[in-house]
């Protein structure tokens, strides 16, 4: 009787005489393992990654012979055969998980692929602080404990012109804690307009009721006017709160309040008004020619008693969540517990830290900054290494192989600038007898992986998301594919 109806398992129930004999000329883990100490591929894998990676190689053949009618051949058994795919096994458990790729999305704040990288000067600095001892949290001329975020406050006021600043784990961090200091089991009012997701699970009505504040959701999803905050103000209000709509927009019939307006109100009131800006640009980007996003130092300007914003967005950093605002609102938010929850480490600090001192000199954060500089990056030299990498690829020689340069845009990503077209060039390819498919796939399992796109069979990569040195990596997993095709 089978209860449960499952098909038999094939073979498995009762080997027959012919699997028995195969079966028995499966090497021993012992013999296994007493090759690979004498072969020197194994020299740097863990004596538990040989074991476990022999134990999996013969429970494979195992099931091959029982589960097979083809069962396995006397070679696929020899010694040498079986060494040969546990070394592959070991070499795919030894490599990394995290690893380096090239971004060929054109998205240049792309979440997935770790949104910005650190320029150069960041980097130094990261490096020196990871491998010593630091003053993390020793105040060198007083010789007594000092704080961990000090080596940031100060910078970041000075460029955002804001009183008092803080440093959280990330952006959705920052509001939660804010919210959670200023607001908890009070009203917090903000326009159903603004109550976004990000991507992530990042949603404002979630994040409100974590932090224990009652949202009080005012105006309509496309319209909300000045009389709808005010009528709404009750004495349990603690809060008016600003959102950013960072990923989409609302155009046509439709109306928000300015932080100008939203904080004369809070004045009247003697509300706080906090902003939440999402990406938090300290640049403002209609100088270059770009669609204008709100700064944070307009915000500031704006006279916002609280502003929060992401470090690894169009700022450019690692990532972070920052605070600033008024001093006395700081100082309460400095001492609720959850802070030291959300606490960032001595490699972000450090990372922040150098990022931000780059904006001192804005015309050189614009060069320096990966971030800005691919955002900001004129057409002309995307299209020049374009034809680079079309020429290189040409050069292979396969007329199996057509490259073009075509025109696409990119975009800015990280849940900025979201109308922005950035207008770009690509190159694209197809090989004969492969699809853009299989071609997505192998540059995707490629090392290093290179992620571009699929449009109408054509795979694209947008050369303005590839850095400098990458084009010869590319041109090395396109000859790696066309040994395979
Ligand atoms: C991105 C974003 C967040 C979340 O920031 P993280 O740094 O990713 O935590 C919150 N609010 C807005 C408006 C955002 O755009």
């Amino acid at each position: 009787m089978n209860p449960y109806n499952l098909p038999a398992m094939k073979g498995q129930m009762n080997p027959n005489e012919n699997q028995h004999q195969l079966l028995r000329k499966i090497p021993g883990v012992d013999h296994l393992l007493e090759l690979a100490g004498k072969d020197p591929y194994f020299e740097n894998a863990p004596f538990s990654v040989q074991v476990q990676s022999i134990r999996h190689i013969l429970e494979n053949l195992r099931s091959a012979i029982l589960g097979s009618a083809r069962g396995a051949t006397l070679e696929e058994l020899s010694d040498q055969h079986i060494l040969d795919r546990v070394k592959e096994h070991v070499m795919r458990v030894m490599a990394k998980n995290l690893v380096c790729l090239v971004n060929a999305t054109g998205v240049v704040v792309h979440t997935n692929l770790g949104r910005s990288i650190l320029s150069p000067h960041v980097m130094d600095s990261l490096l020196s602080i990871a491998g010593r001892y630091s003053n993390l949290e020793f105040d060198l001329s007083k010789g007594t404990r000092g704080s961990r975020y000090s080596c940031v406050e100060d910078v970041i006021c000075e460029i955002s012109g804001a009183p008092a600043a803080m440093v959280v784990n990330n952006n959705a961090g920052a509001v939660l804690l804010c919210l959670e200091s200023i607001a908890r089991s009070r009203r917090v009012i903000v326009s159903r307009g603004e109550l976004v997701e990000i991507g992530g699970a990042f949603r404002i009505p979630d994040v409100m009721a974590k932090s224990g504040a009652i949202l009080k959701e005012v105006g309509t999803t496309n319209r909300t006017h000045l009389a709808d905050y005010e009528n709404a103000i009750d004495n349990d209000t603690a809060l008016l709160l600003k959102v950013h709509t960072s990923n989409y927009q609302i155009v046509g019939f439709s109306a928000d309040v300015s932080l100008k307006a939203l904080c004369l109100l809070g004045a009247r009131y003697r509300l706080p008004v906090m902003e939440d800006l999402g990406s938090g640009t300290l640049v403002d980007f209609s100088k270059f020619g770009l669609i204008k996003e709100p700064t944070v130092q307009e915000s500031v300007a704006a006279g916002a008693d609280l502003i929060t914003f992401s470090g690894d967005k169009l700022l450019g950093g690692p990532q972070a969540g920052i605070i600033i605002g008024r001093k006395e609102l700081l100082d309460k938010i400095r001492q609720n517990p959850l802070t030291r929850a959300l606490r960032i480490d001595k490699l972000t600090l450090a990372a922040l830290e150098s990022t931000l001192r780059l904006y001192r000199d804005p015309e050189k954060a614009m060069e320096t900054i990966p971030t800005l500089r691919m955002l900001t990056t004129p057409l002309h030299r995307i299209e020049a290494k374009a034809s680079l990498l079309a020429r290189a690829l040409e050069e292979l020689g396969d007329e199996r192989l057509t490259v073009r340069c075509v025109d696409r845009s990119s975009k800015a990503g990280g849940g900025a600038l979201p109308l922005l077209d950035l207008p770009s060039k690509c190159v694209g390819i197809t090989i004969r007898g492969m699809s853009a498919n299989s071609i997505e796939k192998y540059l995707r399992e490629n090392t290093p992986p290179v992620i571009g796109r699929i449009e109408e069979d054509i795979f694209l990569m947008d050369l303005r998301t590839v850095q400098d040195d990458e084009s010869p990596i590319i041109v090395t997993a396109i000859t790696k594919i066309l040994k395979k095709a």
